[in-house]
């Protein structure tokens, strides 16, 4: 088989992937910051990461993979605190929407789940190694990490230090890298928000500790591959080298890798333009989440994604295409004469295909496909049910379809047309279409 090759973002170059030890991969996600739905650009770095483990296990490798939620940053003590709710209490739908997304959209689960607020300990240690190391000073009962103290700083985002004071400081978790300032490690209490009382005073984490802290003590000091999304490169992925390289001295990430933005329609998502869309928004309007999949999956991660209605209807036509190919093999419904050039097609998309093997060859690469992509299998019905939403809300299950199909074959086979016909018609109303094949198996599908 090929070597893995990974676009590293550290060195700026496509490296030749080997982990630290052998079949074994140690994997970072940062995950969603649950003050809120994650909406269609969140889940395009999802599902590129899910693609990126789904292919390291087909590879054969063992994952040891870790996806946190950040559950406290400023947006959350901010909005928690208008609320009137605790953290928990707040964080607690959005939380169990994000599952409830990733589920539906066919990504996998980690190895570890893992949430900032239960990990305040080990976030509180991780700022004790770094004042003992002098890396840090306190400022109005905050504590900042020293830049000008780690003069590796700004090599993922290779951002230019010169004219930056030394320290000046910047509190808030997000910045852009003109602001690049010492950061916050630890928050000083304001009145009213949420704190923790610890060894380092009373207060609460900043957002960069929380993944260094929580990474290394899942993953060890030195991790394999660290993913997110593209903006998260500067400040925060910087500033969690700067934070672990500094407490241990090793080298925090082997392979750093960065999913690019994605566009609506040409244009930058936002609230206030009317083109930002939730995974449920776009369920609403009668999308499914294997089309949804695939037009995320569709673009190389590094290359910006612009995500289209036209696009998304294409996705759609594209897992309909794959599905009644894989459908049509299941039945045999290839005449010998097809099968050779499908073999030669299917030979040349996987390498290690025995191209002799025709239709069980073609099926095995198929679900192989679909070990990595995740959509030709059906379940969306299921997936949007589960959600109450579009015609699977109503649709009838799959067992009351074959159910009335197999009437419908009975009434055929004693020439009551009559009823076979009002039984299509039944179904069509309820969103499932029936086709009669010529020799005469049916087979139907929902709209
Ligand atoms: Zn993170």
């Amino acid at each position: 088989m090929a070597d893995i090759q990974l676009h590293n973002t550290l060195s700026g170059k496509i490296e030749n992937f080997v982990p630290q030890k052998a079949g074994e991969v140690r994997m970072y996600t940062c995950g969603p910051t649950v003050y809120d739905y994650a909406h269609i650009g969140n889940y395009r770095t999802f599902v590129f990461q899910d693609i990126l483990r789904r292919f390291l296990k087909l590879r054969g490798f063992k994952l040891n993979h870790v996806m946190n939620l950040t559950d406290v940053d400023d947006r959350i003590i901010a909005n928690a605190a208008a609320a009137g709710k605790s953290i928990r209490d707040y964080t607690a739908k959005f939380v169990q929407a994000f599952f409830d997304d990733c589920k539906t959209l066919s990504i996998e689960e980690p190895a570890h789940w893992i949430r900032a607020t239960d990990h305040i300990d080990d976030m509180v240690k991780l700022i004790q190694r770094l004042q003992k190391k002098s890396f840090t000073y306190p400022g109005d009962g905050s504590i900042y990490y020293r830049i000008a103290k780690f003069p590796e700083y700004g090599k993922l985002s290779k951002i230019d230090l010169t004219g930056i004071q030394a320290g000046a400081r910047v509190d808030n978790d997000r910045y852009e890298k003109e602001s690049a300032r010492d950061f916050a490690l630890w928050k000083a209490p304001k009145p009213g928000e949420h704190f923790w009382e610890t060894a380092i005073g009373p207060g609460r984490p900043g957002w960069h500790i929380e993944c260094s802290a929580m990474a290394m003590k899942y993953l060890g000091e030195t991790l394999d591959i660290h993913t997110g999304g593209i903006d998260l490169a500067f400040p925060h992925h910087e500033n969690e080298i700067a934070q672990s390289e500094a407490a241990t001295g090793k080298p925090f990430v082997r392979y750093w890798l960065h999913a690019e933005h994605l566009l609506v329609e040409g244009e930058k998502m936002s609230k206030s333009q009317g083109n930002f869309f939730t995974l449920r928004d776009l369920f609403a309007k009668g999308y499914k989440p294997s089309a949804l999949r695939f037009a995320l999956a569709s673009v190389p991660y590094r290359k910006q994604l612009n995500f289209t209605f036209d696009g998304l209807q294409q996705a759609a036509s594209s897992v309909e295409r794959l599905r009644n190919f894989a459908d049509r093999l299941k039945r045999g419904k290839f005449s010998a004469g097809k099968q050779e050039g499908m073999a030669t097609r299917t030979a040349k998309a996987a390498e290690d295909f025995d191209a002799g093997l025709a239709d069980a060859a073609v099926l095995e690469f198929l679900a192989t496909f679909d070990k990595v992509f995740a959509v030709v299998e059906d379940n969306d019905g299921e997936k949007l049910r589960t959600l109450g939403y579009g015609s699977g809300g109503s649709g009838p299950s799959d067992e009351e379809i074959d159910r009335l199909v197999a009437e419908r074959n009975a009434a055929k086979k004693r020439r009551d047309f009559a009823t076979a016909d009002r039984i299509r018609k039944e179904l069509a109303d309820r969103g499932i279409i029936i086709e009669d094949a010529k020799d005469g198996s049916v087979r139907w599908k929902r709209k």
